[in-house]
């Protein structure tokens, strides 16, 4: 499509979205009064409108109901979870009895290595990403350190190329069969939150399996924003947050998936009574029969009212459809990327996008690394009504989220980074 830096074309773009309406169903924050243009739904999503309604639900219920909230509640909590089988498992392309929710995306990932990392004298390390999430390697490290072993011989990672910003798939499928027999599992970002740069995780998978590794992925960045399937690539495991993509507030509740290939097994796993047989669960009994399928790695009762807004949102993603989602994606981003390099051609601003310009490659995010100016554009940024992330050392994160992000504010987003740049 050929783009124009116009308010006139981008009004068009937005007349032509079907998405559009969706912006009105968000809550923004304001700067001088008006409506942020919003680039940070990769790290906390925007607040629906509809998950207050969830919430007052919740507290309505407890005020009227208390414990019999838990059994006659209008949504009641024994089983509130079951609720996002369904339309979760169509977000993340699995089976609803693959999916459940429960605890926060660390943890959960730490109970998954429970199951699915069981180091041997022979096979016994881990393949990562260099320079993963922090709160990834500290966990693969004590993970490690827990079951005896030295992080410095269980862990290897893949690096990026001297110069390069981005993973190559060549080098991931490399390492994989470097590592070989010795290889007992495979934990990796589905996307990088750094770059945006999305892995083939079909084919990561496969290659992991055929040295006879599990693969496990942490989809932080990639539940709602790209079209996983789950069930058909064989991952093993997958955690991820809600909070980011699936707008469904802070410290709200972390997703799973378990393929069913696990449903059946004797995998070790932490248990507790919300694991047990849901027929059952409240006779006390004194040994532990799981549920078969993903919810049989609960533990706790869940945190309803962390699950409130995460429902409201879920329902929302399933009206829509991630089809449409990404259509939209894929415009806006593109659209942004022009604006960015027509902005830089205008004002000869000095920056790169670091995020791979292939399409099968980036999502919602464009990363963009600044030799210029740093921290000051930022803060101008900011000021003037524009809410992106910095990361240090000097790059801007930009996420046009296309459930509540419109083509207008991309236009507008060029003329005040242009005003910053002269
Ligand atoms: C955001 C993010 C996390 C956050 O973990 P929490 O346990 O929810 O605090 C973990 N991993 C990645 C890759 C992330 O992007």
């Amino acid at each position: 499509m050929n783009f124009q830096n116009t308010l006139e074309f981008a009004k068009k773009l937005d007349a032509q979205d079907a998405l559009a309406k969706y912006k009105n169903e968000f809550i923004f924050p304001k700067v001088n009064g008006k409506d942020v243009i919003y680039f940070t739904g990769n790290s906390l999503g925007l607040q629906p409108k509809v998950a207050k309604t969830y919430v007052d639900e919740i507290m309505t219920n407890w005020a009227e109901l208390a414990v019999e909230g838990h059994f006659h509640g209008s949504k009641p909590w024994w089983d509130y979870q079951e609720r996002f089988a369904d339309p979760l498992s169509k977000v993340v392309g699995a089976k609803p009895s693959e999916v459940a929710v429960m605890n926060t995306l660390t943890v959960n990932l730490n109970l998954l290595m429970v199951s699915f990392y069981r180091p041997t004298k022979q096979r016994f390390k881990i393949i990562c990403e260099e320079k993963a999430f922090p709160s990834d390697q500290y966990m693969i490290q004590n993970q490690v350190r827990h079951h005896g072993l030295n992080p410095e011989e269980a862990i290897v990672e893949v690096k990026r190329r001297e110069g390069e910003h981005n993973f190559r798939m060549e080098d991931i499928i490399a390492k994989i069969n470097e590592v070989g027999e010795e290889l007992a599992l495979v934990l990796i970002g589905g996307i990088n939150y750094y770059t945006g740069q999305v892995l083939d995780m079909a084919t990561i998978t496969k290659a992991g399996h055929d040295v006879g590794a599990y693969v496990g992925w942490d989809l932080a960045h990639a539940a709602g924003n790209i079209k996983l399937e789950l069930h058909n690539w064989g991952a093993d495991f997958a955690a991820w947050c809600s909070y980011k993509y699936m707008n469904a507030g802070p410290g709200s509740a972390s997703g799973i998936f378990i393929h069913e290939k696990h449903h059946n097994s004797n995998l070790p796993r932490f248990a507790g009574w919300w694991g047990h047989n849901k027929e059952r669960r409240f006779l006390m009994e004194p040994t532990f029969d799981p549920v078969k399928g993903a919810e049989g790695w609960q533990i706790s009762n869940l945190p309803i009212l962390s699950l409130a807004p995460y429902l409201a949102s879920v329902y929302m993603f399933d009206e829509v459809g991630m089809d449409a989602l990404i259509e939209k994606r894929d415009k806006i981003t593109s659209y942004l990327e022009f604006i960015l390099k027509d902005i830089a051609a205008q004002v000869g601003g000095d920056f790169e996008i670091i995020t791979p310009s292939e399409p099968e490659q980036r999502a919602s995010q464009l990363s963009i690394l600044l030799h210029g100016q740093g921290r000051e554009l930022f803060n101008y940024l900011m000021k003037n009504g524009v809410i992106p992330d910095w990361r240090e050392p000097n790059v801007i994160r930009l996420a046009p989220v296309p459930f509540y992000t419109s083509f207008e504010d991309m236009y507008h987003f060029g003329q005040i980074l242009k005003q910053g740049l002269v």
